[in-house]
């Protein structure tokens, strides 16, 4: 099916149009910009840029995709989780248009979204698979048995999500919002284990309870209490050295416990999303691990990796496809949605 997708949970205004796993158009405009000065996103200056962006990205989605709204078979808007009043901005532009089209409207989690556009990239998802889901609010691990009908939670950070960590280290050594590709691209030039950082729910002792949860928060006060000892140095700080190392933890974690559960589950097939599966050295060091253990692992090109339309309308057209009832036009904006309800 051609289905349309609207995102808007966060600081990107995304409009994505697929047919079935194919990508036809994926228009992005972001207002990370104006949150730089911030350093984080404000909720309202967010708001207003979606406003903004909204009709351009409609219009820039339609021409590269060379097909209008009346050709789509469906019309897909993230429904939760994020930010409230950002989130009213896409169901609002979603419901006015199924509404002047007549098309049906399927409000979608945007974190499963995350994983489902994947299939753009490499075809459908084998399932069941693990999804490891690594963005800017959240970490999960999730074992998929069907991507619009059976998604269910294995673990999820206790604490801050993977790329909050990012973003707050690097805020911490003085680089800029958002800190994860800074971080990314810093480490390149440092040595992963210049400073042992902790590893954060990876003690026997947490091995019963907490075997497929994360925790960052103590990882970041680590690298905090490191930088302070050192404040006045006359060498100043090993950036590069800091960032490594701090990444080095966090993929470590990350892929440890990815691995596990999918020996864990019998599962073969490995899904890395969200805006922290762009993450160079969490890319590499799953394809590493997945292959000694026999696990294939599949993670999309970066620019699908963070916020955007296509996801929306990827994971709308697997949902069309197994012929699920659409939403109610009255549906409300879910800033906690579940990962579990796939479809509002
Ligand atoms: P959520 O999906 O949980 O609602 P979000 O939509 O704000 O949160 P995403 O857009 O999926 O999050 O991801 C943004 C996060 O990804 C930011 O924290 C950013 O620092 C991080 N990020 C982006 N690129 C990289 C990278 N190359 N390495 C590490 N982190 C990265
Ligand atoms: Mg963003
Ligand atoms: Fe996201």
């Amino acid at each position: 099916p051609k289905v349309l997708g609207i995102e808007s949970s966060c600081d990107e205004t995304g409009v994505g149009i697929v047919c079935g796993t194919e990508l036809l158009a994926n228009a992005v405009a972001s207002s990370v910009e104006e949150h730089v000065r911030f350093g984080g996103v404000v909720p309202e200056v967010a708001s207003r840029a979606h406003l903004q962006a909204m009709v351009p990205m409609l219009e820039k989605a339609q021409a590269d995709a060379g097909i209008g709204i009346e050709e789509v078979d469906a019309i897909a808007v993230t429904s939760g989780p994020g930010l409230t009043g950002a989130l009213l901005v896409g169901i609002a532009s979603a419901k006015a248009l199924a509404l002047a089209y007549d098309k049906p409207l399927y409000g979608v989690n945007h974190l499963v979204g995350h994983v489902a556009v994947d299939q753009l990239e490499h075809g459908r998802l084998p399932t069941p698979c693990v999804a490891l889901l690594v963005s800017g609010g959240h970490t999960s691990l999730l074992l998929v048995n069907d991507i619009a009908t059976d998604v269910r939670l294995l673990g999820e950070t206790m604490d801050d999500a993977a790329g909050e960590a990012y973003d707050k280290v690097a805020r911490l050594i003085g680089l800029p919002y958002p800190g994860g590709p800074h971080i990314d691209k810093a480490a390149a030039d440092g040595d992963p284990k210049a400073i042992a950082f902790p590893r954060g729910l990876t003690a026997p002792k947490d091995r019963e309870r907490y075997r497929f949860d994360f925790s960052f928060s103590g990882l970041k006060s680590a690298v905090a209490r490191w930088v302070e000892a050192r404040e006045g140095s006359p060498d100043g700080l090993p950036v590069a050295d800091i960032c490594a190392s701090f990444q080095e933890s966090v993929c470590d974690v990350l892929t440890a416990k990815t691995i596990d559960a999918c020996l864990a589950n019998g599962v073969e097939h490995l899904v890395i999303g969200g805006g922290v599966a762009a993450n160079g050295r969490l890319r590499a060091l799953a394809e590493e691990r997945a292959s000694a253990a026999g696990i294939e692992v599949r993670v999309p090109r970066p620019a699908l990796c963070t916020d955007n339309g296509a996801m929306i309308a990827a994971l709308g057209a697997e949902v069309v496809r197994r012929g699920l009832r659409p939403s109610a036009l009255d549906i409300a904006a879910d800033s906690s949605m579940p990962v579990t309800t796939v479809v509002a």
